[in-house]
């Protein structure tokens, strides 16, 4: 094994010596539900990217995330997996309403992202559903009561704040702001704004983007918790 640091958290977990720092590069070795790994080695997912070996464990140690890395480099993975463990953990069940919001910039990578949950969310429990514009509002509204995780975007995610009767987010866990470059930019502000103004502030979120975000104010309204920074460039 390289060299750990001296405050290096290490621990033996079955016989994996795991570490945020020097721990395993598959998925495999990821203190992680077995439904969750089954998923994963059914869709042949087996070797870390880089911006996932560096995130996850944070991650699934409780910690808000600011990722950033290229376009391609697995970024949904690293927070498809810990969202859904966080649910698994806390016992969410289909009671028990919205658990997890996920927001995306455009219906595209909301619907590729909806895609990945599916995958990784197979053996579990929870429900699921995409809230983008271009669908009959008037169906979801009947329904998003009843989902654990949503995958939208900003309008329409506000949309159901402000439309859908009883519609209720105060026990979200975990809140994803995926390419948060682009959700954070102006022309999402005051979309976002009111969103997060009825987003409980006890819950874990992960900001993911292809570049990093460090504005103080936007994290500060977004409520992060002394984030993990993690930065994963290709190499020179
Ligand atoms: P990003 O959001 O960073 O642009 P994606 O999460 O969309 O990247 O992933 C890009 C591609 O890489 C997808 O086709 C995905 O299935 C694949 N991929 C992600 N993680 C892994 C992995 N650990 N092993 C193999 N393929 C992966
Ligand atoms: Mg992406």
């Amino acid at each position: 094994l390289p060299a750990l640091p001296s405050d290096a958290p290490v621990g033996r977990l079955g016989d994996t010596l795991f570490s945020p720092y020097a721990g395993g590069t598959r998925f495999e070795q990821l203190p992680v539900s077995k439904k969750t790994k089954d998923a994963l080695r059914q869709c042949k997912y087996v070797e870390m990217t880089d911006i996932q070996r560096a995130s996850l464990p944070h991650a699934l140690c409780g910690r808000d995330i600011l990722g950033a890395a290229k376009t391609g480099s697995g970024k949904t993975l690293a927070f498809v997996i810990p969202l859904v463990e966080k649910l698994y953990r806390e016992r969410w069940g289909p009671q028990d309403g919205v658990g997890s919001i996920i927001i995306s910039p455009t219906r595209e990578i909301a619907d590729q992202t909806f895609d990945v949950l599916k995958l990784v969310g197979r053996h579990h429990n929870f429900s699921a559903g995409l809230l983008i514009g271009g669908r009959k509002v008037e169906e979801e509204k009947e329904h998003v009561n009843d989902l654990n995780i949503l995958v939208c975007t900003p309008g329409r995610l506000l949309q159901h704040m402000d439309e859908t009767p009883n519609f209720d987010c105060s026990q979200l866990q975990v809140l994803v702001l995926d390419e948060a470059d682009r959700i954070l930019d102006v022309g999402f502000k005051d979309t976002l704004n009111a969103i997060i103004s009825q987003l409980p502030k006890k819950r874990q979120t992960f900001l993911f983007s292809a570049t990093q975000t460090k504005s103080v104010k936007d994290l500060a309204r977004l409520s992060l918790k002394d984030p993990e920074y993690l930065s994963v460039h290709e190499k020179a």
